[in-house]
């Protein structure tokens, strides 16, 4: 039987480093951490890594690539991976990659997410092609703006105008409906090697400073001249109505569903293997409990952190600490065990 001893687990310094970490550790593996020099310190004062490799920038990691694949180390991709990497480099890497590297195109580009999430039969706040359709609140959201920094709210086309006069960018932008409503991370695990859907929790996060804003009083905010940003800075755990968990199953299968019909961008065909490993939709629940879903991540999300030793949904399952970073690792010990590796490598 091929043993989890000759492989080792590797991520990225970042992001949900940690919790990845930790979890191939207690599930046995051996793990490395590449990490930008200097930026060590909590991976090495949390004891998670049993190696690192330094380098400059992440941008830098094909010049490491060859020592992974030496070591037989598996990838785990983050947030920060796709990110400063770029999908489309994602698909040139040629070592061991937990999850379908085709779907990152889809989960990055906002119009090639919209089209899937509608397949998918899932709600979408609506989009305006042009400011001159606007006929209820909308946010603006600049591309590549990074963690919704100077996104901003109109009521009108004329307010629109107004406002993005103060915005000089070449940069594009998206005129999105605004859903009033609570925003709801949900955090979902498919395991190819198990064929079931897991729910592992939620979270909201915790922006600056659209959570603070009103701390202070209407008036303050307009004498002060405050504009609203997103800057994320940490996430809150979340338990949701118990009534509303059906909805929630069902709108992930529909993603995974439909993943399997996306086409990749390399070879032109399907992507068979479609969704898997961890995921997040994230939305938007209005007060009569429909999901306007704004955006998917197909990869392990950081408002998984709180959940490093569980949340209550995986407590409910696993009777152990299973941190999404622990899921993984796990799916990967038992495709090994079950001579099934190729089935959950994309
Ligand atoms: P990205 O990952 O692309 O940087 P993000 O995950 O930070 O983006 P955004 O889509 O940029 O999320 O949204 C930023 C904030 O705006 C979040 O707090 C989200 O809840 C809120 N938001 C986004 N879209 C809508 C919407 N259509 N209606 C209401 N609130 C929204």
């Amino acid at each position: 039987m091929a043993n989890i001893k000759d492989y080792a687990i590797v991520t990225l310094g970042s992001h949900t480093a940690l919790q990845i970490l930790k979890g191939a550790k207690d599930e046995g593996f051996k793990t490395i951490c590449v990490c930008v020099k200097g930026k060590e310190r909590p991976y090495k004062s949390y004891g998670v890594a049993d190696e690192f490799i330094f380098v400059d920038s992440f941008k830098n990691f094909f010049e490491i690539e060859q020592q992974l694949i030496d070591r037989n180390a598996i990838m785990i991709p983050h947030g920060s991976f796709v990110s400063y990497l770029g999908w489309k480099k994602v698909q040139d890497i040629k070592m061991m990659h937990y999850g379908t590297k085709g779907i990152l195109e889809w989960e990055s580009d906002r119009n090639k997410e919209r089209i899937w999430l509608g397949d998918a039969g899932l709600k979408q706040p609506r989009i305006f092609a042009t400011p001159e359709e606007i006929n209820c609140p909308v946010i603006i959201k600049f591309h590549g703006a990074k963690g919704g920094f100077g996104y901003f709210i109109a009521n009108s086309t004329a307010e629109f105008y107004e406002r993005i006069q103060n915005y000089p960018g070449d940069e594009g932008y998206v005129i999105q409906e605004y859903i009033v409503g609570v925003p709801v991370y949900s955090h979902y695990f498919y395991s190819p090697v198990t064929k079931e859907l897991e729910v592992m929790g939620f979270d909201k996060r915790y922006e600056s400073n659209a959570d603070s804003i009103g701390r202070i009083a209407a008036k303050d905010q307009l004498d002060a001249g405050i504009r609203t940003s997103y800057t994320i800075t940490g996430n809150m755990p979340l338990v949701i109505r118990e009534s509303i968990l059906p909805q929630v199953f069902e709108m992930g299968e529909r993603v995974i569903e439909e993943s399997r019909k996306l086409i990749d961008y390399k070879s032109g065909q399907p992507l068979t293997k479609g969704l898997y490993g961890p995921f997040c939709l994230e939305a938007i629940l209005d007060p009569d409990l429909n999901f306007y879903v704004f955006e998917i991540s197909a990869r392990i999300v950081a408002g998984t952190n709180p959940y490093i030793n569980g949340s209550p949904y995986t407590w409910l399952r696993y009777n152990e600490p299973m941190s999404t970073g622990r899921r993984v690792a796990r799916d990967i010990k038992q495709a090994i065990e079950q001579d099934r590796l190729e089935e959950i490598l994309g």
